[in-house]
C-alpha cells in the first residue's frame, strides 16, 4: 500500500500556512489490511479509518457516484485498484486535490499548484455538481483565503449558480450546512462567505431573509453606507476584526432582518424592525439548528440592539427591564456578548469603523450597579416570595437611578 498526504495539509504547506490537521489517502489496500494494522474504522460502510496512535484520518482511495439526492445519495467504490488520480478527481477544488508522498513528491493531476499561484478556487471536474455542500465549502474557502487574494474562478461560480438554481441546495441537512456556516463565520473575512453565496444565488435559497436586505435603504444620517445588506456585511467584518465569538457573529448577521419587511413607502425608516425581525431570526435559527447560545443571543440582539445604542438616554426603569430580559444576574457573559454585538453594529457603518462606543461601558456599569443589590438585608427585613422579588426590583431600580445620576454629572 502507498500512503499520501492529501487535501488541506498539502495545500496549506504550499501556501506557507501552518497545517493543523492532516488527512491521508491510502492506495492499494483493503479494509481488512487496515484493520489488521490496528486502524479503527470510522463508520460501518465508510472507507475511512483512524490511525491507532495519531488519531488522524486515513481514507482508502475511492471513487464515488451519485445515486440519489443529498449526501446519503452517494455510492462509494473503494478497492485496491482505485488509483490516486481517480481518488483526487472526486474532490471539490483543484487546490484540495493534490497529494504528497513522504518525500514531499507532489501528485497534482488537476493543476492545483497552478491555481494556488493564480489564487483561484476552481472545481476539479463537472462531478462538483453532485454534492451541493461544495457551494458552501467554496464560499468558506473564499472567506478564509480572501486575504491572500483568492477568488472563485468564473467557471466554478457558473457551476455554483446552476447548482443553486437547481433545487439541490434544499436537500442539504441542517447539520452539514451549519458545520460549514459556523466554520465560515469564524474565518477572518466571514463577509466574503455571504458575498460569494449571494453572487451565485445560494443566499436567496439558504437565507432569503439576508438576501432581502440588499437594496433596502436606511437613513443616511446613521448609515452612510445606506444599503442594509452592505451594512450587515460590514457588521460581520467588524465582528471578525474584533475576534468576536461565534454567537456574536451569528447575532451580527441576523440583527437587522426585520428591515427586509418594511413596506417600501416607509423607507428609509424602519419602525419597530427589532420586533418584526424576531420571527425571521427564529426561522433562520431553526432552519440550521444553530446551537442554543447562538439562537438565544441572535434573538436578544435582534430585539434589543437599539436599546444598546440608546443606553445613555434610557430611563432607569427601561434599563432595568433590559437587564432583567438578559437575566444579567445569572448570565453576565451573555450580556457582554450583547454589548459586543451592539458595538459591532455601531462600527459596521461606512466611515464610522473607528468611532468610540461609550454605551458599552455605560451598560457594563449599569449591570454592575443592579448586580450590587444584596438580597440578604431584604431577607432579614422579612420579605418572602413575590414580595421579595418586588423588593429586589425596587432596590435595583434605586441603584440604577443613582448610577444614571452619577454618570450624567
Ligand atoms: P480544512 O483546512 O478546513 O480542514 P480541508 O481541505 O482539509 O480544509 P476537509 O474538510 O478536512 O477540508 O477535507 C479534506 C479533503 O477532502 C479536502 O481537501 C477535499 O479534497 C476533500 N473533501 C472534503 N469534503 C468534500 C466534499 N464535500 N466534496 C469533495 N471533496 C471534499
Ligand atoms: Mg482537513
Amino acid at each position: 500500500m502507498q500512503i499520501y498526504k492529501v487535501g488541506g495539509a498539502v495545500r496549506d504547506r504550499l501556501l506557507g500556512i501552518p497545517v493543523t490537521d492532516i488527512d491521508w489517502v491510502v492506495v492499494g489496500a483493503t479494509a481488512e489490511e487496515m484493520l489488521a494494522k490496528g486502524f479503527r474504522p470510522v463508520g460501518a460502510d465508510f472507507p475511512v479509518f483512524l490511525h491507532p496512535k495519531s488519531g488522524e484520518e486515513y481514507a482508502l482511495a475511492r471513487t464515488e457516484r451519485k445515486s440519489g439526492r443529498g449526501y446519503g445519495g452517494f455510492t462509494f467504490h473503494a478497492s485496491p485498484d482505485v488509483t490516486l488520480e481517480e481518488d483526487l478527481i472526486r474532490r471539490d477544488l483543484t487546490i484540495n486535490a493534490m497529494a504528497e508522498d513522504d518525500q514531499q513528491n507532489l501528485t497534482d493531476p488537476y493543476r492545483g499548484q497552478h491555481d494556488l499561484e493564480a489564487r483561484l478556487l476552481r472545481h476539479v471536474s463537472p462531478a462538483f455538481a453532485e454534492d451541493p455542500l461544495r457551494v458552501l465549502r467554496v464560499a468558506r474557502f473564499a472567506a478564509r483565503y480572501a486575504e491572500l487574494g483568492f477568488t472563485v474562478a468564473a467557471e466554478t461560480m457558473e457551476l455554483m449558480r446552476q447548482l443553486s438554481g437547481s433545487g439541490e441546495l434544499q436537500a442539504l441537512t441542517a447539520e452539514r450546512s451549519w458545520k460549514e456556516i459556523s466554520r465560515a463565520l469564524m474565518e477572518n473575512q466571514p463577509q466574503v462567505f455571504i458575498e460569494v453565496l449571494r453572487e451565485c444565488g445560494a443566499l436567496k435559497v439558504l437565507m432569503p431573509e439576508i438576501d432581502a436586505l440588499f437594496g433596502v435603504p436606511q437613513p443616511e444620517a446613521h448609515h452612510p453606507e445606506i444599503d442594509t445588506g452592505v451594512h450587515t456585511l460590514s457588521v460581520l467584518e467588524q465582528a471578525a476584526l474584533h475576534q468576536q465569538s461565534l454567537a456574536v457573529r451569528w447575532a451580527c448577521l441576523l440583527h437587522d432582518l426585520g428591515k427586509g419587511l418594511t413596506p417600501e413607502e416607509d423607507w428609509p425608516r424602519h419602525i419597530a424592525h427589532e420586533h418584526k425581525g424576531l420571527k425571521l431570526i427564529k426561522a433562520v435559527n431553526e432552519r440550521f439548528k444553530a446551537p442554543r447560545e447562538c439562537q438565544e443571543l441572535a434573538l436578544l440582539v435582534g430585539q434589543y440592539h437599539t436599546h444598546g445604542h440608546r443606553a445613555l438616554e434610557l430611563k432607569p426603569s427601561t434599563l432595568l427591564e433590559l437587564l432583567q430580559s438578559f437575566d444579567v444576574y445569572r448570565r453576565p457573559q451573555r450580556f457582554e456578548e450583547f454589548i459586543a454585538a451592539c458595538e459591532m453594529d455601531a462600527r459596521g457603518r461606512k466611515g464610522l469603523e473607528q468611532r468610540s462606543y461609550p454605551q458599552a461601558d455605560y451598560l457594563r456599569g449599569a449591570a454592575k450597579a443592579a448586580r450590587s443589590v444584596a438580597v440578604q438585608p431584604l431577607l432579614e427585613k422579612g420579605f418572602k416570595g413575590p414580595e421579595l422579588g418586588e423588593a429586589i426590583k425596587r432596590e435595583r431600580l434605586k441603584a440604577l437611578k443613582a448610577y444614571k445620576e452619577a454618570e450624567s454629572v
